[in-house]
């Protein structure tokens, strides 16, 4: 589970009390916003249920939408400075928001700026802001000839949320492909890291550790390689046919639960009984059980109830502790 910052406590304690304490009488909340509305477009209580797959989530204090790596950098160093808690938003396609959404700044992360692909150490490499849909660009590689992430067709999340996740689809990987990326490092300077820094694993990586809190992935490089375009198309093609048949439309988040070792997640789901299992409008999907779905207003409350039922079934009967894919943020669980 990732948690927000602890600075909450003291960030609450200064924007609740309204006290002004800056050269104007203004708070240090209306300093931050003013600071964020110079950088990139900001709002105050936006809902996040309308910036997730699921559907879900209560409102960010304050929501900035960075269009670019540079506001991204920017954002993050304001909230910083202002000593309140912030959280870099993706696609919203592996995050259960709670009901009470998130204290801080939300930094929405619309940097999808694209170089590339060139010649560079032997090697093809296309490099892509944070905030670019890596279906997107697995397609857009896919259709001008490039191949090598074409698994990564049916990913709905951002490059920065593959990076943390170490996204992978068909047997390939972020991994497989990920050269280097910059990040925002603790002191605020842009750095650029080797893929092996992030310690990529199945579905986790130094940030999913919690070793890398505080940094935030601002570009990626990946490697590409040259193929036929009409090849890769028609294997895309195909995963998306796969992709339909196998998980569900509609508001979900994706796989709930990691595959234990040796085992599917979704086996063991089912054998437990929780196949089309609800609670409110959220229910473990009868298509893939490991996907839960949101069949209208379910709650992040519904969704941690169902999550927390099959863990509970799955500890009794198998001995398995099922760790969850999704990460469960923000407050009101
Ligand atoms: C229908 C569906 C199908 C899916 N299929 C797959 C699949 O086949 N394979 C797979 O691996 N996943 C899959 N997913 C899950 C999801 O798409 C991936 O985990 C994706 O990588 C998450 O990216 P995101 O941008 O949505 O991250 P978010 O959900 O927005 O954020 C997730 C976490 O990453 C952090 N984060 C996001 N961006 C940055 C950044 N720039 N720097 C630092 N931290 C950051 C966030 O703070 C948060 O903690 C699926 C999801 C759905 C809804």
């Amino acid at each position: 589970m990732i948690r927000v910052a602890p600075a909450i406590a003291r960030y609450r304690e200064a924007a609740q009390d309204g006290r002004p304490d800056g050269p104007h009488g203004e708070t240090m909340d209306e300093r931050l916003i003013e600071r964020l509305q110079a950088i990139a477009p900001t709002k105050r209580g936006e809902p996040l249920s309308r910036h997730t797959t699921f559907g879900i989530g209560g409102p960010a204090d304050v929501f900035v939408t960075v269009r670019d790596a540079r506001e991204l950098l920017q954002a993050v160093v304001a909230a910083r400075h202002a000593g309140a808690p912030w959280f870099v938003l993706g696609a919203g396609s592996n995050i259960l928001v709670g009901d009470g959404g998130i204290r801080g700044v939300v930094i929405d992360n619309q940097a999808t700026a694209v170089d590339g692909p060139h010649d560079r150490e032997g090697a093809l490499i296309v490099t892509a802001e944070s905030g670019t849909p890596f279906a997107t660009l697995a397609r857009a590689m896919a259709k001008q000839g490039y191949g090598g992430i074409e698994w990564a067709a049916g990913i709905p999340g951002t490059l920065g949320g593959a990076v943390v996740y170490n996204a992978g689809a068909y047997d390939g990987c972020l991994a497989d492909v990920l050269r280097a990326v910059t990040i925002v490092d603790l002191d605020d300077r842009q750095r650029r890291l080797p893929a092996a820094e992030l310690e990529l694993a199945y579905r986790s990586s130094v940030f999913t550790r919690g070793a890398f809190a505080g940094r935030v992935v601002l570009t990626v490089e990946l490697a590409v390689e040259r193929g036929d375009r009409k090849a890769l198309t028609a294997t895309v093609a195909a995963y998306d046919r796969q992709r339909l048949d196998a998980q569900p439309r509609g508001r979900n988040s994706g796989s709930t639960f990691k595959n234990p070792p040796g085992r599917q997640a979704w086996e063991l789901i089912d054998a437990v009984g929780l196949r089309g299992e609800r609670r409110g409008d959220a229910q473990f999907s009868e298509k893939h059980c490991n996907f839960i779905a949101n069949l209208g207003k379910a709650r992040a409350a519904d969704v941690a109830a169902l999550m927390r039922e099959a863990q509970r079934r799955v500890r009794e009967r198998f001995g398995i502790e099922l760790e969850p894919e999704v990460a469960l943020v923000g407050e009101g669980f």
